[in-house]
């Protein structure tokens, strides 16, 4: 256990260094608004276009779980005229920072008029908060997004109404390719191991079945026993691969791979987008990444 709580520790510092500050949301004429994480932002970024300057609290493969706020995101909250967050438990720091920031700006629960999907977390039942792995969910998102921006700033309605529409017409067809692209994995292929719980909306979308050591939120600890069964299940029930994500340490699940003679799959994108270089700096990058990725090492 020491060295498994190592293990998640070593994760988190190395994450808050990858998170970074947040960029200035301030820019001449334009509506500063303020989303907790990255795949939020990058919503605001599609629906809002010049009108808005958006920045991100937590930037590119950063870990919302954990997040630590720093003075500057109070500022940067203080001076928004919108706040977009998640909600469903994810950002467990928010209301506190909102309330020391002082800001007057409506916050906008981006997940409203979604259906929480329970989990089971350390015995009790809790909400899944990563809603936005469903491409038909993140159509709910960008709905709500746009509705919220025409409210800050009435002004901009039609352009916020063109750039929603033409944005939800490229979540269509990602939807379209996803589906498509999934269709080619034989079914009993379609189960997966990652380090934390955040592919349960996209296994319900679209007929996967994700199994992780650790719960929804990373700060839950995987057990040494809980680990010991994913090994046997794996070796049971024959599963293929394994796949790191962007946002936990690798080193839990290349253990698992080693010792139960899964394949270690590539880096799926679960709660973070990647810096602008990466593959997934993009909502829509990172879903045809993570399909990609999927299919590389499910089909033969
Ligand atoms: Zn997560």
């Amino acid at each position: 256990m020491a060295c498994l709580r190592y293990v998640i520790t070593f994760a988190l510092a190395c994450i808050s260094v990858a998170g970074g500050g947040p960029a200035k949301a301030q820019a001449p004429g334009k509506l500063p608004v303020v989303a907790t994480f990255s795949i939020l932002a990058d919503f605001a970024r599609n629906v809002g276009g010049d009108r808005i300057a958006v920045i991100a609290l937590v930037g590119p493969n950063g870990d919302t779980h954990v997040y630590q706020p720093k003075p500057a995101d109070a500022k940067e909250l203080g001076d928004a005229r919108l706040i977009l967050e998640n909600g469903l438990g994810l950002e467990g720091w928010i209301d506190r920072l909102i309330n020391a920031s002082g800001t007057k700006a409506p916050v906008i629960v981006a997940t409203n008029g979604i259906s929480p999907q329970p989990m089971r977390e350390e015995g009790r039942i809790a909400q899944d908060p990563h809603a936005w792995q469903s491409i038909a969910n993140a159509k709910i998102y960008v709905a709500n997004i746009r509705d919220a921006l025409i409210a800050a700033d009435p002004g901009g309605a039609s352009v916020y109404r063109a750039n929603a529409e033409n944005y939800l017409g490229k979540l269509d067809a990602l939807e379209k390719d996803v589906t498509a692209a999934i269709a080619k994995i034989p079914p009993a292929r379609r189960q997966i191991i990652t380090t934390h719980d955040a592919f349960g909306y996209f296994g319900t979308a679209y007929g996967f079945r994700f199994i992780a050591p650790e719960g929804v939120s990373t700060e839950t600890e995987a057990s040494a026993r809980d680990v010991a069964k994913i090994i046997r299940q794996i070796k049971t029930e024959n599963i293929p691969a394994v796949f790191l994500e962007n946002v936990t340490d690798p080193r839990l699940v290349k253990n698992i791979a080693t010792e139960s003679g899964a394949k270690v799959g590539g880096t799926l994108y679960s709660d973070a987008l990647s810096p602008p270089d990466g593959p997934g700096a993009t909502y829509i990058e990172m879903m045809r990444n993570n399909i990609k990725q999927l299919s590389a090492a499910l089909i033969d």
